[in-house]
């Protein structure tokens, strides 16, 4: 395995609900990552959909990182409080961004949409490209994507290896700052990253067709591009991502350790391909380390 130091890795959880199966692989990947390349690992609460987010939730999922064992450095940072870098990253991409006026229901009459979970949401027909139509108020602000010749971006996932997405095709202009006013994920995620020096990012696979549209945003903003490594999300029989919302995921962080290790930090061991036995934490972990690094060793690409 090639050795690139340093690493900075990072969990961004949303603190829409508490901790539960899904997150916590994310977590644990993204933290065995940091740890098997003597890295550090950051905890970002990106909190910056003001609609979605739990009172209370951003606590709960710090609460329940550290009953699992896995200790952050640094202090955790808020997106909330970081809105001056996103103004700064709009200043900064200028010319590129347009005020748009369409409403869902227009858009969605264009009838494409992006995939994963971005299930709902809508390729941009590029209607206000060239200024609003006349009667419309600017709603959400757009990052024009080159439409010709097309703008094919391409990384090379750790885990799923390479991945290309036609920008131009598949996700068209997007928004970067939502008619409710709040910053668009895509922006926050890629300034914070850039910001904070982020070099590897581990997360769940559902985000793996946002990524482009990441890799483009840096490129504008002049940011390095991190490592990437998307881990598989936990679906149900049907394939369906299973949300904290179906409750399905969730597991008491409260419990004492041995049941927390069999109730939530073995089943997400076992989802990353690790078959561990430990009757505590610390034990845990001792294990994990080493489990994940033989899991890299299968991976297409080493880091
Ligand atoms: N905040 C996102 C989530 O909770 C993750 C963002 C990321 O890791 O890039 O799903």
């Amino acid at each position: 395995m090639t050795v690139r130091t340093p690493y900075l890795g990072r969990f961004a959880p949303s603190p829409t609900g508490p901790l539960h199966i899904g997150s916590l692989v994310a977590a644990m990947a993204s933290y065995l990552d940091a740890k098997v390349h003597h890295g550090q690992w950051l905890v970002r609460i990106e909190d910056v959909d003001g609609d979605r987010n739990v009172a209370g939730a951003d606590q709960h999922i710090l609460a329940s990182l550290q009953r699992c064992g896995m200790l952050w450095d640094g202090e955790v940072s808020w997106q909330s409080r970081r809105t001056g870098l996103y103004q700064q990253a709009l200043r900064q991409l200028g010319e590129l961004v347009y005020p748009c006026g369409c409403s869902r229901k227009e858009i969605a009459d264009s009838q494409l949409s992006l995939t994963g979970r971005q299930a709902q949401a809508l390729i941009y027909p590029g209607t206000c490209r060239h200024g609003l139509a006349p009667g419309k108020n600017a709603r959400a602000l757009r990052l024009k994507v080159p439409q010709a010749p097309h703008c094919v971006l391409h990384f090379d996932d750790r885990w799923a290896g390479p991945v290309s997405q036609d920008l131009t095709d598949e996700a068209g202009d997007f928004v970067i700052k939502r008619a409710d006013g709040f910053w668009a994920y895509q922006l926050a995620v890629v300034v914070d990253d850039g910001a904070q020096g982020v070099t590897d990012i581990v997360r769940g696979a559902d985000l793996l067709d946002s990524t482009p549209r990441q890799l483009y945003l840096q490129q504008l903003l002049g940011l390095p591009r991190p490592s990437y490594l998307h881990v598989p999300v936990v679906t149900n029989e049907l394939g369906e991502k299973l949300s904290k919302q179906t409750g399905a995921m969730a597991f008491d962080h409260g419990a004492a350790p041995q049941q927390l290790l069999q109730d939530a930090m073995l089943p997400a061991a076992r989802l990353l391909g690790m078959e561990l036995r430990a009757d505590h934490i610390d034990a845990f972990w001792r294990a994990a380390v080493p489990a994940w690094a033989q899991v890299l060793r299968n991976l297409p690409n080493p880091r």
